[in-house]
């Protein structure tokens, strides 16, 4: 017997940051900001359908891909916002959150050291998934200030780079957990002409697609809808972000038959099905009208807004987000450089009760991120005003 039993691949990878900080909002008293998840309810037309089915007898396990009605509704919200065409019965399979597809979807492509090409900040399970398959990440830097607009950017050198002869994928998401970083078409169009020079899939991670803000570079673009992406791009969404209901996991990958299917039959040995009367909840989410979805999202802009503000006068030199639950700050004018991004977030409960994530938990080149912290605003604007209150200690000094 060995002292650790986990195996040893695994063994780098301690709790979630996202467990760590809201262990430590709840031991502290303090006000979450850190994990992204709302403290108000989804649709309610949503939660009455969830209730009748599961007072109607949904209880028992849903067909493996998705029940039906879902499945068609996943595909009409992608014609209507995205213009994409897929096939309910062979493109769509519904998952245990984007979390069970991004893992099915690696698992299922990757061989032992096939190589994965992400960007860095990346969201945790990305690392974790490519590692239990074996494979390898080439993450490439998403950096503050080199992008259009002075927004976050990447090195059009440094991802030619990342690509080679093992590269099996690109796992992009867009808009960018934890940056807020709406990918612009001329960078799609990049990443989309690699993936074709080097024969490699697309998964794609759109979780925020409707949580683009209006002062955004550019609109929300799904690479499935570039020349040539179609049919080499997994899409990858859920319901949790973009009806509030992140405890759900009900999440869905659309893309051609054989990479569905490929996820698939992953998945049917990981969790098999999920969520069964929350499935037909969703599909009537799913079919709310445009002003829902707007007003979501201006709802959101304003929360950014506030949040923005308070970091700002608290002292914080806030980056721009342009979609998503989060900003980032960079902590240098209120830290300098000797304390790194992890300790000021283990400290701030203390200083001024509200708690934040460190961005550098997220790459592989932690100095990339070693100054910066992600603050969540997708609460209550008495919550994000409170916050703002606390945070003002900062610049006193506290
Ligand atoms: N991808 C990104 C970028 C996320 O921020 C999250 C967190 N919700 C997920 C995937 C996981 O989504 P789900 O809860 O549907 O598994
Ligand atoms: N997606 C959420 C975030 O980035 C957290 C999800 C989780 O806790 N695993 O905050």
């Amino acid at each position: 017997m060995t002292a650790d039993p986990l195996v040893e691949r695994m063994r780098a990878f301690g709790t979630t940051i996202f467990t760590e900080m809201s262990a430590l909002a709840v031991r502290t008293g303090s006000i979450n900001l850190g994990q992204g998840f709302p403290d108000t309810d989804g649709p309610p037309e949503m939660l009455a359908a969830a209730a009748a089915a599961l007072r109607e007898g949904a209880n028992q396990y849903p067909p493996l891909p998705g029940i039906p009605a879902l499945r068609k509704r996943i595909t009409e919200h992608e014609q209507r916002f995205w213009g994409l065409s897929r096939d309910p019965d062979t493109e769509v399979v519904v998952t245990a959150g984007a979390t069970e597809a991004i893992a099915a979807a690696i698992l299922g492509l990757c061989e032992p050291g096939d190589e994965v090409v992400t960007f860095e900040p990346y969201y945790d399970s990305y690392a974790a998934s490519i590692t239990l398959a074996g494979a390898v990440r080439r993450p490439v830097a998403l950096r503050p200030g080199i992008g259009p607009q002075g927004r976050y950017g990447f090195d059009e050198a440094e991802l030619r780079a990342a690509f080679g002869p093992r590269t099996r994928l690109v796992l992009l998401n867009s808009p960018h957990n934890p940056t807020g970083k709406v990918f612009t078409r001329t960078e799609l169009t990049l990443i989309a002409e690699l993936c074709q020079e080097y024969d490699a899939y697309a998964v794609t991670d759109e979780v925020y697609e409707h949580l683009v803000f209006t002062d955004a570079a550019e609109p929300h673009t799904p690479l499935a809808t570039l020349p040539g992406m179609h049919d080499r791009t997994l899409r990858i969404s859920s319901a949790g972000k973009t009806f509030s209901c992140t405890g759900w996991k009900v999440g869905w990958a659309t893309g051609p038959a054989g990479l569905v299917s490929t996820v698939q039959r992953v998945k049917q040995f990981l969790t098999f099905v999920n969520a069964g009367p929350l499935q037909p909840a969703v599909a009537v989410a799913l079919g709310l009208p445009d002003t829902y979805f707007t007003e979501f999202r201006a709802g959101l802009q304003a929360r950014r807004d506030r949040l923005v503000t308070g970091l700002t006068e608290a002292g914080f030199a806030v980056q721009p987000s342009e979609g998503t639950y989060f900003v980032t700050a960079d902590i240098t004018p209120l830290a300098g450089s000797t304390i790194d991004g992890a300790d000021f977030c283990r400290q701030l409960p203390e200083r001024c009760g509200v708690v934040a994530v460190p961005t550098q938990v997220f790459y592989d080149h932690k100095q990339e991120g070693r100054h910066l912290i992600r603050f969540a605003f997708c609460k209550r604007e008495e919550v994000i005003d409170e916050a703002a209150r606390r945070l003002a200690k900062l610049a006193a000094g506290g």
